[in-house]
C-alpha cells in the first residue's frame, strides 16, 4: 500500500481556507473596506454589480502598495500590521492576520491597480486561482482599487449556497454601514448597478448616523457620553418611542470594530427596562473605546465577537452609561450630570491609568482585583445601582472601604421599604432645608450642591415602584372601605373592569362583581382616600382605555402606571415640611429615582462646582 497523506497545493488549502472568512459578498465588501481605511483613506468607494455576485470594487485614496507590496499583499499570512505576537495585544488596526486578500485570491478573478504617493509608476496586477496571471507597471491615482469578478467562479458548490440578489445585497448594506458608521470622517460611497445608493459625505458621528438611519433619528436621539480611565463610551440611544417591534438599528463598535454581543445588548435592554415595553428593542449607536490590551479580537474570523477582559464591567459601565444619559434627555445638556458613582467607585476606575497599570492590566490583574474583593458579585446586581449613589449623596456617613457591606446595607433599604412607608425610622434628610416653589417644585439642599425636585413626577415615580412590587407579589398594604360602595358601570366598562379584577387585587383594591355591571368596592389601596374610591376606579378605567395603544404593556403593567400616576400628588398643591421630607426620603429610595417611567427626569441636580463654574468660580 503506498502511503496516503499529501499535502494539499495552494490553490484548494486557500479555497479552504477562504471559507472561514468570504461567506458571501458582504464578507468579501467588509474585508476591503476596512483594508481600505487601515490604509489611511479618506475617500473610499464601494462598487457591486449583481448584489457583489459578478463586481465588487473598492476604491480608496489611502497610502497605495509598493510593487513587491503589491504581489506580497495575496500570500497567505501576508500582512504589514502586525510583526510579533506581542502585537496582538495592542491591534489598532481593523485587519492583522494577512487571511483576507489571499481568500480573496482563491475564490474570485481579482485585479488590483495601486500606487504609493512617492512613487510615479503604480502597480497592475491580476491574479485567478491563487496565481499572479499578468503583473505590469501602470499609471494609477494615488491609493489603491481592487476589483473582484466572479465570486466563487471556481467553487461552485460556494456559488449555488448563496441567496438571492436581495438577500445578499441586504448583507453588503449591512457591512458598508457598519464600516461607514464607524469612520464617519471617511468620505463613503456605495454604487449598485451603477446606482449610486450611499453617497455619505465626511462628517461628526452624529452626522454620520443621521446621514444613514434618516433625518427622522434628529430629534430622536439621546447623546451618550462616559469618560472614564478605563474606558470611553459615546454614542446615541434612541428615545424610547423609538424602539421597535424587530431588533433593528443595534449598532456596538468596540475600538471603531462593528460586534455582535449579546451581553452588551442586554445592559442596554436593562437600562431601557420599564421605558419600554418588554417585546420591544430599542435602538443605539454606541461606541465604546477601551484600551485594546482589554479586548480579544482573534476569536471569530471575521473578528465580530471579541471577548473582554472584564465582561463584567463592561456591562456596569454599559448600563450606567445609557441609564444616564435616558435619565436627563429632557434635561438641559450643560447640566453637569457624573458617571454614576457605584462605577467611579470602581479602584480600576477612579484610579489613573499609568503606564505599570497597563502593563498589569494585561496580565489580568483587574479581573483579580474585582473579584477579590468580590466586586463582581456586586456589579452583578447593578441594577438598584442607583441606591447607593443616592446614599453617598445624601448622607454624611462616607462610603464604606469594602464595597460588599455597600451590597448588604442596599438589600436592607430595599427590604425596609415597606416597614419605612408605614413608620418611618431614620431619616436621612432631618437636617436638610426645603423651599416649596410654585407648589410645585421643591429644592432640597443636599450635601453638595442642591435637588430641584418635581413633586408630581417624584411622586409618580414612587407610587410606580410600590404598586409595581406590589403587583408582583409582595402584599400592598390595603384598608377595608368602612362602608363598602358600590359603583355601576356601562356595559363595555364594566367587561373592563371585570378583567382587571384580579390585578386590581394584587395592588390592593378589592372589588366584588355583583351582577348587572355593578361592583362593590369592600377595600382600597392605602393611599386612596376614603370617600374617594368610586371616583378612583372610573378614572383608572377611563385611563386605562386611554392607554396608549402603540405601546404593548401587561395589562397589570397599564395598571400600575395609571395608578401611579392618578393618585401621585399633583402640581400645585401645597406640602408642609414634613411631607416634603418624606417625599425625598422615599424617592431617594426608589430604585430608579430620576426618571418617571414615562421617561421625564423627576428631579435635577446642581452640584457644587457646577455652580461655580456657572458663576465663572
Ligand atoms: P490584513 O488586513 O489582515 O493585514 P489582508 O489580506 O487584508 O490582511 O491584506 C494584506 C496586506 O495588504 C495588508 O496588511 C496591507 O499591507 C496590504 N493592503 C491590503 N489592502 C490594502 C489597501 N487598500 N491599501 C494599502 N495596502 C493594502
Ligand atoms: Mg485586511
Amino acid at each position: 500500500m503506498p502511503d496516503s497523506i499529501l499535502l494539499l497545493p495552494d490553490n484548494i488549502a486557500n479555497q479552504i481556507a477562504a471559507g472561514e472568512v468570504i461567506q458571501r459578498p458582504g464578507s468579501a465588501v467588509k474585508e476591503l473596506l476596512e483594508n481600505a481605511v487601515d490604509a489611511g483613506a479618506t475617500e473610499i468607494k464601494l462598487i457591486v454589480a449583481d448584489a457583489g455576485k459578478s463586481l465588487i470594487q473598492v476604491i480608496d485614496n489611502g497610502k497605495g502598495m509598493s510593487e513587491t507590496d503589491a504581489r506580497m499583499a495575496f500570500e497567505r499570512h501576508a500582512t504589514s500590521k502586525i510583526r510579533a505576537i506581542e502585537d496582538l495585544f495592542h491591534i489598532k488596526t481593523m485587519g492583522f492576520r494577512g487571511e483576507a486578500l489571499a481568500s480573496i485570491a482563491a475564490v474570485a478573478q481579482v485585479e488590483m491597480r495601486t500606487r504609493r504617493p512617492e512613487d510615479e509608476l503604480g502597480t497592475y496586477i491580476e491574479i485567478e486561482n491563487s496565481a499572479v496571471i499578468n503583473q505590469e507597471p501602470c499609471a494609477s491615482a494615488t491609493g489603491t482599487s481592487i476589483s473582484m469578478k466572479n465570486l466563487f467562479f471556481n467553487v461552485p458548490a460556494r456559488r449555488n449556497f448563496l441567496k438571492s440578489n436581495a438577500a445578499e445585497m441586504r448583507h453588503i448594506v449591512d457591512e458598508f454601514i457598519r464600516v461607514a458608521m464607524a469612520f464617519p470622517n471617511i468620505f463613503f460611497s456605495l454604487t449598485s448597478n451603477g446606482q449610486q445608493v450611499f453617497h455619505l459625505e465626511a462628517g461628526n458621528h452624529k452626522q454620520r448616523i443621521i446621514q444613514i438611519l434618516g433625518s427622522s433619528y434628529n430629534a430622536k436621539m439621546v447623546t451618550v457620553k462616559e469618560e472614564t480611565d478605563y474606558m470611553n463610551i459615546y454614542g446615541f440611544v434612541g428615545k424610547p418611542e423609538t424602539a421597535r417591534k424587530t431588533r433593528g438599528d443595534q449598532y456596538f463598535f468596540v475600538n471603531s470594530r462593528f460586534i455582535k454581543n449579546a451581553y452588551l445588548n442586554h445592559a442596554v435592554n436593562s437600562a431601557f427596562e420599564s421605558l419600554i415595553a418588554k417585546d420591544s428593542f430599542p435602538s443605539y449607536v454606541l461606541f465604546i473605546d477601551v484600551d485594546p490590551s482589554q479586548v480579544d479580537i482573534n476569536v471569530h474570523p471575521t473578528k465580530q465577537e471579541i471577548k473582554f477582559e472584564d465582561e463584567k464591567i463592561m456591562y456596569a459601565f454599559v448600563q450606567a452609561a445609557v441609564k444616564h444619559a435616558l435619565a436627563q434627555f429632557s434635561v438641559a445638556p450643560s447640566l453637569d450630570f457624573t458617571l454614576n458613582a457605584e462605577i467611579q467607585n470602581l479602584e480600576a476606575v477612579n484610579k489613573p491609568f499609568t503606564e505599570e497599570k497597563q502593563q498589569t492590566a494585561s496580565s489580568s490583574n483587574l479581573y483579580k482585583t474585582f473579584t477579590q474583593k468580590h466586586q463582581a458579585h456586586v456589579i452583578e446586581s447593578s441594577g438598584k445601582s442607583e441606591l447607593k449613589h443616592w446614599k453617598a449623596f445624601f448622607t454624611e456617613t462616607k462610603l464604606p472601604e469594602d464595597i460588599s457591606t455597600l451590597s448588604n446595607s442596599e438589600q436592607h433599604t430595599q427590604f425596609s421599604y415597606e416597614q419605612r412607608t408605614i413608620a418611618p425610622t431614620e431619616s436621612r434628610f432631618e437636617n436638610s432645608s426645603f423651599i416649596q416653589l410654585h407648589n410645585t417644585y421643591i429644592i432640597a439642599s443636599v450635601q453638595n450642591g442642591f435637588v430641584l425636585v418635581h413633586q408630581q413626577l417624584a411622586h409618580e415615580r414612587i407610587l410606580y415602584e410600590r404598586y409595581s412590587m406590589a403587583a408582583h407579589s409582595k402584599q400592598m398594604p390595603a384598608q377595608k372601605s368602612l362602608f363598602p360602595v358600590t359603583v355601576e358601570l356601562p356595559a363595555a366598562d364594566a367587561a373592563l373592569l371585570n378583567d382587571m379584577l384580579t390585578d386590581l387585587a394584587a395592588i390592593g383594591y378589592t372589588i366584588e362583581p355583583f351582577g348587572n355591571n355593578t361592583f362593590v368596592i369592600q377595600g382600597t389601596p392605602a393611599d386612596v382616600l376614603q370617600g374617594n374610591e368610586k371616583h378612583s376606579i372610573e378614572l383608572l378605567i377611563e385611563q386605562v382605555k386611554h392607554f396608549s395603544s402603540d405601546v404593548k404593556f401587561s395589562k397589570r403593567e397599564k395598571l400600575v402606571r395609571c395608578m401611579a400616576r392618578q393618585q401621585a400628588i399633583k402640581a400645585g398643591q401645597s406640602l408642609t415640611h414634613k411631607e416634603m421630607q418624606v417625599l425625598l426620603e422615599e424617592l431617594f429610595q426608589c430604585n430608579t429615582p430620576n426618571v418617571t417611567v414615562g421617561g421625564s427626569p423627576t428631579y435635577l441636580e446642581f452640584k457644587e462646582d457646577y455652580l461655580d463654574r456657572m458663576f465663572g468660580k
